[in-house]
């Protein structure tokens, strides 16, 4: 069993994207703030955020964010008028299936009828302690408290559980929990989240330092699924981090020595090479071969880098 290997990860992801990392936790305990002080300027924000959590099922995170952007320009907090509009008229004025704007309405319903000064904050921090209100589905819940700054939260997505398939850590956790996710499971998600939290928790002792806040890795498990999210998001937004993409940029990659993934495909590319070579035969060892190949391999790194 390899010691501290959840532990090498996550430094070698805070050594990666410590900048992005940063900005990402400040913007979103300095929303988690204005929520705690029900301050009606993040009323919007929330919403934004809430419709983005709903349109992500299944979409990318930059296709969500557009269309969650247009519905507020296009209405505001106007969630009367959201209302009126019905799923049949958002899907033509905004885009998404109506089953997503659906899911919209149904919020707008119910903040409306809550009849708070603050709705959506009081939803929030609600939703947070677990109390039986409104939610958007599992997923969708966990994306939004954890982009709120609730960094107890984290989602289940699909680019975070390849991440963890080629780094080699459901192999890991695997042998270390004996846990096996069937993907064909009803609750492959729920099992997916529980290797995730035990896989984090390995971790736990870490601090992060942003600005004049600590944060223990223990009590924050969102924050080490911000840095998985940075490393193999596909999002233009955060290009400079995604290095861990459907095409993965592994000579760029902080975790390249040790990523099972990365191991794989170099054995792979030498193998390739090496059969373009005649067999071994005369003073042609397999060792030279292998050791061209090597070269070969080496070569087309720097080139692809250059
Ligand atoms: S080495 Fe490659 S496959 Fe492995 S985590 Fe990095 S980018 Fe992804």
């Amino acid at each position: 069993m390899r010691e501290n290997f959840v532990k090498k990860i996550v430094i070698s992801l805070l050594k990666q994207h410590r900048e992005t990392f940063s900005k990402e936790v400040r913007n979103s305990a300095a929303m988690r703030k204005r929520i705690e002080n029900n301050d009606p300027s993040i009323e919007k924000e929330i919403f934004e955020n809430a419709v983005a959590s709903i349109y992500t099922a299944g979409f990318s995170s930059e296709k969500a964010e557009k269309y969650s952007k247009s519905l507020i320009q296009h209405f505001g907090l106007d969630l009367l008028k959201i209302i009126r509009r019905g799923e049949d008229g958002l899907s033509k004025e905004i885009g998404m299936g109506n089953r997503k704007n659906k899911k919209v309405i149904e919020l707008c319903k119910y903040i409306v009828n809550l009849r708070e000064s603050n709705p959506f904050c009081s939803w929030v921090r609600k939703l947070h302690r677990g109390e039986r209100v409104f939610n958007l589905g599992p997923k969708s819940d966990e994306d939004l408290l954890k982009g709120l700054g609730y960094f107890q939260h984290f989602p289940v997505d699909t680019l975070t559980a390849r991440f963890f398939e080629r780094v080699g850590l459901l192999k890991y956790a695997a042998a270390k929990y004996s846990v096996v996710i069937n993907p064909l499971a009803s609750d492959a998600v729920k099992q997916m989240r529980e290797v995730m939290m035990k896989v984090y928790s390995e971790a736990g002792q870490i601090t992060f330092q942003i600005d004049e806040s600590e944060y223990l890795m223990r009590d924050n498990l969102g924050l080490a699924d911000i840095l998985v999210w940075l490393h193999c998001n596909e999002n233009r937004k955060y290009q400079k981090d995604s290095v861990c993409r459907d095409k993965p940029l592994c000579q760029e990659c902080q975790l390249e020595s040790f990523c099972e993934y990365r191991a794989h495909l170099q054995r792979e590319t030498v193998s390739r090479i090496a059969n373009h070579y005649p067999k071994p035969s005369g003073d042609i060892t397999r060792e030279s071969l292998f050791s061209k190949a090597c070269c070969v391999l080496n070569e087309s790194a720097v080139l692809s880098r250059e």
